[in-house]
């Protein structure tokens, strides 16, 4: 099933997508991640409330605030590793085929529709990331590559958005990554059962219609299953966790010249069964 969070009269809820898309049912939960800690998707959606029209709410992120910075994956398609490599041989280059693993602050995700700040003054050059992110439904520890399917609750589109001046003028990536606007998120989370795992989707980005970014999920470098065993043979993930898988060829530091992004640009992430993040540059 899809799940949304949207806006209604003021409210936040959560709900589910009829299959058409063209409206919402609400789910008993406080929110998101309440939906998820509580382990009973099943009994929820049998309590779901009367359709709303999409069209009569406004579609936040599906976890707007969650509750741990989110985990990323860095240069994990190769056709996206040469690239970075070659903007920038000193912070991007890889010698070695180990997970790059780092994290991003997500005070609040941005909405389907919703704004991606460009932080005038701060950020001269401002790149996009279409990315598979993977959300866990159980405590994982210890969790073996065959098993890793079990732990999945559902999949979602993130632009990883990126100030590539501030993300390699300093040692780590954390700041550069982690600024106010700069993970947009949705439209939905479609959950696990309705993806063969491991997922083998069909991801895009365009700006301005034009098409950057052309790939495939199952051309993951580390995969979903890899780094679920990696992580959590010494390290527990909570139920919510958020994995962002990584992000393929053709971002804007990828061209020469490159392509960096500027207010009134609109970024458009797609995955094939999970849908399309639409988001205009402020
Ligand atoms: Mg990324």
């Amino acid at each position: 099933m899809k799940l949304v969070t949207y806006l209604q009269d003021g409210r936040e809820r959560v709900g589910i997508l009829s299959p058409d898309g063209a409206a919402v049912r609400p789910l008993p939960c406080v929110d998101m991640n309440a939906l998820i800690e509580g382990g009973d998707l099943a009994g929820a959606a049998a309590r779901a409330g009367e359709a709303v029209p999409l069209g009569a709410v406004t579609l936040l992120a599906p976890i707007p605030r969650p509750r741990q910075d989110m985990i990323c994956l860095g240069m994990n398609y190769k056709a996206h590793l040469e690239e970075a490599a070659g903007y920038d041989a000193g912070a991007f280059a890889k010698e070695k085929p180990v997970a790059v693993y780092f994290s991003k602050r997500v005070t609040e995700a941005v909405a389907p529709e919703g704004a991606i700040r460009s932080h005038p003054g701060l950020v001269e050059r401002l790149d996009y990331e279409a990315e598979l992110a993977v959300i866990l439904g159980k405590t994982a520890r210890n969790v073996k590559a065959a098993e890793a399917g079990e732990y999945i609750f559902g999949y979602t589109v993130v632009n990883d958005v990126s100030a590539r001046d501030v993300q390699t003028g300093h040692k780590q990536w954390y700041f550069g990554k982690s600024l106010d606007g700069f993970t947009p998120m949705g439209p939905c989370i479609v959950t696990a059962e309705e993806i063969a795992f491991p997922p083998a989707l069909d991801i895009s980005s365009r700006v301005n219609g034009e098409t950057r970014q052309a790939a495939n999920t199952a051309l993951l470098i580390n995969s979903i299953a890899e780094v679920l065993e990696e992580l959590t043979a010494g390290m527990t993930l909570l139920p919510g966790t958020i994995i962002a898988t990584g992000t393929p060829a053709g971002v804007g530091m990828g061209f020469d010249p490159p392509k960096f992004l500027k207010p009134g640009d609109v970024v458009e992430c797609e995955i094939a069964g999970i849908g399309v993040l639409r988001n205009t540059v402020e």
